[in-house]
């Protein structure tokens, strides 16, 4: 697939954005060659400056739940923008966000919306530390939560495929009061919060972590964290700027059941626009300003434009049976994938859940980053080059994971099932 203007244009980015991207993972650097352009996206497709097109698994790392520019979507942005792009005045799309988020998750009585996933971490932790006066984190390796100095710790995603999961530039002091510890490691957890008796303020994690490819919570980690929680009077975040609105409508709390104090959202909830937010018990929320002493402000929070195209898709997700149907398309691909890593006795393990997948280039299953780290990350680039020379968009790194929207169909999943079959073939 020649891809000659995006190679120009790459060219050209290089010399005014640093690394060419404005976001590390996109420049490809863990899986080797450049980034194409994308010039339009639709459905399950997008579409890049040369003319061609992907099956994209990406879907713009996670919000495009309904594919790519689904009506209802596009036409509430249009008609927001014709009555003001913003106003730094409350509107009230973003009163009816709230209430959706807060009707949709049981443990979040309030909301404070945001314009980032990171912007929704890093307001969360200083709240959890304002509320219980106190400084030290416990986060997991792998586990990334935006890059938040404190939370930038032996993060996931793009930090951990650059092979850099500690950030230059984070004071040591301050991440010296960030304990990073194994997921699924209940031991690890108890043995820090002993040690620092009446000092931890906030464990955060993503109940489902999906940046360091995915990985799944064994059996009652997620409410041994929560009784260690309750314990120690130390709040519980979950950081489901990922998971929430994707995995069902209550996020990967309701589906397993167990109540964090406080959730961060982001992605799915802005339909494809700048948005995050935080929630949480009342109680815990109340201490924001202008109620409390804990401050967190933004200047395009609860955008009109941002809150009309979220309030679009979660209506869409509430009204048409979309998440059984992504249930179903993620089940298709699981069974399809494993049936092909089966027959070719391919040296990899897939992880699903969900519309979410990651396939590891190691036998599985993972438990944390450090088994992770196993993967064969040369087997994976080869694998990722000949699906995008198949037309298929995964994201690039083994370390991230792959988002399948209710816009694909079956087709898709079967053209993605046969470029899979070949691209293990052809790699003997
Ligand atoms: N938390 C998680 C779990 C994420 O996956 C991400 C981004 O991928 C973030 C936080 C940061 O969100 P954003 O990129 O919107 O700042």
């Amino acid at each position: 697939m020649a891809r000659p203007k995006s190679e120009t244009l790459f060219a050209e980015a290089l010399q005014y954005l640093p690394g060419g991207v404005n976001s590390p993972v996109r420049a490809f650097r863990a899986v080797g060659g450049h980034p194409f352009f994308a010039v339009r996206a639709e459905g399950p497709r997008v579409y890049d400056l040369d003319g061609n097109d992907y099956i994209d698994y990406v879907c713009t790392w996670g919000p495009a739940i309904l594919g790519h520019a689904p009506a209802v979507v596009v036409e509430a942005i249009q008609d927001a923008a014709t009555r003001g792009a913003s106003f730094g005045i409350p509107n009230p799309d973003e009163v009816e966000m709230a209430r959706l988020i807060c009707d949709w998750v049981p443990s979040v009585g309030k909301v404070r919306m945001t314009n980032s996933g990171t912007e929704a971490t890093m307001s969360a932790i200083r709240l959890a530390r304002g509320y219980t006066g106190r400084d030290r984190l416990i986060k997991f390796t792998g586990c990334y939560h935006g890059h938040v100095d404190s939370l930038l710790v032996k993060a996931g995603s793009g930090a951990l495929t650059l092979g850099a999961p500690d950030s230059a530039g984070v004071p040591a002091a301050l991440a010296g009061l960030t304990s990073t510890l194994p997921f699924n490691d209940l031991e690890a957890v108890r043995a820090t919060l002993e040690e620092y008796r009446g000092e931890v303020a906030a464990i955060i994690l993503e109940p489902i972590p999906a940046n360091a490819g995915l990985i799944l919570p064994e059996p009652g980690y997620l409410e041994g964290l929560r009784k260690l929680c309750d314990e120690h009077q130390t709040v519980l975040i979950f950081d489901e700027v990922m998971t929430g609105f994707r995995l069902g409508q209550g996020g990967v709390q309701v589906r397993l059941g167990v109540t964090p104090d406080l959730s961060c959202f982001g992605k799915v909830i802005g339909g494809g626009l700048p948005v995050g937010a935080l929630g949480g018990k009342e109680e815990i929320m109340d201490c924001l300003a202008p109620l409390g002493p804990v401050y967190q402000a933004g200047t395009l929070s609860g955008n009109p434009l941002a809150m009309a195209a979220g309030l679009a898709q979660l209506r869409a997700l509430a009204a048409g049976g979309v998440f059984v149907r992504l249930e179903e398309l993620g089940e298709m691909l699981r069974e399809g994938l494993e049936e092909i890593l089966r027959r070719r006795q391919a040296e990899m393990c897939l992880h699903q859940v969900g519309s979410m997948f990651c396939l590891f280039s190691c036998p599985g299953p993972v438990r944390n980053l450090e088994e992770a780290m196993r993967a064969d990350r040369d087997a994976f680039a080869r694998v990722f080059h000949r699906m995008l020379e198949a037309g298929v968009y995964l994201a690039p790194s083994q370390f991230e994971t792959g988002f399948i929207s209710a816009a694909h169909t079956e087709a898709e999943i079967e053209a993605t099932l046969r470029a899979f079959d070949e691209a293990l073939a052809a790699d003997g």
